[in-house]
């Protein structure tokens, strides 16, 4: 099927309505993506006609839900490359996922004087459950620091992964900067020390084409509503030996095989790590994302964004007085154009932007260590997917030459 942004973009009602008299450009999808009719359905029909708790009753809509439920697992262990759906937990995202190893794993297996391995270039939901776990152990944060570009300074993970690292947590693509890492030579590395490999995958799931496997990688979480799931929906895919072997994270129903007065024995994966009743209709809405979004194919979307990078780096890095953070090459630059403009403050831009009908998000990302590094307190972010046009990326550069306009 050939790639056609309009009819891919008719499928998102959203987009299809004026913000402050003017057509919405929406270029935050970083921060949230936009839901196609089929999810939007698909939540509906869950609604409507399937309603009820899973695994627990013995009637017709349990047995619906728990297999709508059960289906979205399957959907998105394929989408990732996972060969074992029991490996798929459901979360309410890559927070939510990596809290979870963190917590579970990270209590087991980390104690005082052991390392942790993380970059600078981490949202906050990647730096703050190891901080938790660092001061719970006494175990000792390192970080991989980033070059002028946003890029890993990898020359220098040997000395920084010693034998008393236990984990090395690294996002696959940088929601700051846009910046791809180079996941499967971190996890090479890694494991040669015998550590684990934690990665944020909230924006790779989103960009990349995702095979864990391939990756070589022990868990990795993602949002689903970043890939055109609803939010609250989300999912940690880990070694199944490591799952196995972790305790619990939270204690409820679900999640037990026999409860005793004292003591109670897990259930089998992936429900030991699923306590309680779990966002059924998230993951049945991300479920149905994944089957859009496979529809399309990955290649045709990675393509499309690739070349609207293109656009965008060229029209935008042509304003006076701007500066673009991230790497140069397309191949290492994913789909976020991060930058300054002269003196105007990122929330200044972003209102103009707004009175035009057009949404970016200023600010710092959640990743205050990004911003430390360049010495900025703030960047505007535009950000891109699969239901953008170049016609969005004219809106955004003309909208900027208002900002350039009013402050010189
Ligand atoms: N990691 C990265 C790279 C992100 O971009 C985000 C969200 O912006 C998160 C983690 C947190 O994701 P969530 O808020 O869906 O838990």
């Amino acid at each position: 099927m050939t790639f056609d942004p309009l009819r891919i973009r008719s499928e998102f009602p959203a987009l299809d309505q004026n913000v402050n008299g003017k057509p919405l450009v929406y270029l935050d999808s970083a921060a949230t993506s936009q839901k196609p009719r089929h999810v939007l359905r698909a939540l509906d029909d869950y609604y409507e006609r399937d309603n009820a708790n899973v695994h627990r009753g013995i009637h017709e809509l349990s047995r619906r839900a728990t297999e709508g439920f059960e289906e979205a697992r399957g959907k998105v262990a394929r989408w990732i490359g996972a060969s074992d759906p029991a490996e798929v937990i459901w979360t309410s995202g890559t927070t939510g996922s990596i809290n979870l190893v963190a917590s579970a794993w990270g209590l087991d297996n980390v104690r005082a004087g052991d390392e942790i391995l993380l970059s600078v270039l981490e949202h906050h939901s990647n730096i703050v459950p190891w901080q938790l776990l660092a001061r719970r152990t006494g175990a000792k944060l390192r970080y991989v620091e980033i070059d002028e570009q946003g890029r890993l300074i990898l020359d220098d993970l040997d000395s920084l992964l010693t034998d008393r690292t236990k984990v090395v947590a690294i996002s696959h693509v940088s929601n700051a900067l846009g910046t791809v890492n180079p996941v499967k030579r971190i996890a090479a590395a890694a494991h040669a020390r015998g550590a684990v490999v934690v990665v944020d995958g909230a924006q790779g799931a989103v960009h990349t084409k995702v095979d864990v496997q391939d990756l070589g990688v022990d868990f990795y979480a993602l949002s689903g509503h970043k890939m055109c799931g609803p939010t609250g929906s989300g999912a940690l895919w880990g070694r199944r030996d490591l799952l196995e072997a972790m305790s619990p994270y939270q204690g409820g129903g679900e999640m037990i095989h026999f409860v005793h007065r004292d003591e109670s024995t897990w259930a089998e994966l992936p429900h030991k790590f699923e306590a309680g009743t779990p966002n059924i209709a998230g993951a049945i809405g991300l479920g149905a994302a994944v089957d859009f979004l496979s529809e399309i194919g990955m290649d045709a979307i990675q393509a499309h964004e690739r070349r609207l990078m293109e656009y965008a780096l060229e029209k935008v890095g042509a304003l006076d007085g701007i500066r673009i953070y991230g790497p140069e090459s397309l191949d290492e630059h994913s789909a976020v154009v991060s930058f300054t403009l002269g003196d105007a403050h990122p929330h200044d831009i972003s209102t103009i932007l707004d009175a035009e009908g057009i949404a970016i998000r200023a600010g710092h990302h959640c990743a205050q260590l990004v911003m430390k590094r360049y010495g900025v307190s703030a960047t505007a972010r535009a950000s891109f997917y699969l239901y953008n046009t170049e016609e969005d990326v004219d809106r955004l550069v003309e909208g900027l030459g208002l900002v350039v306009g009013i402050f010189g």
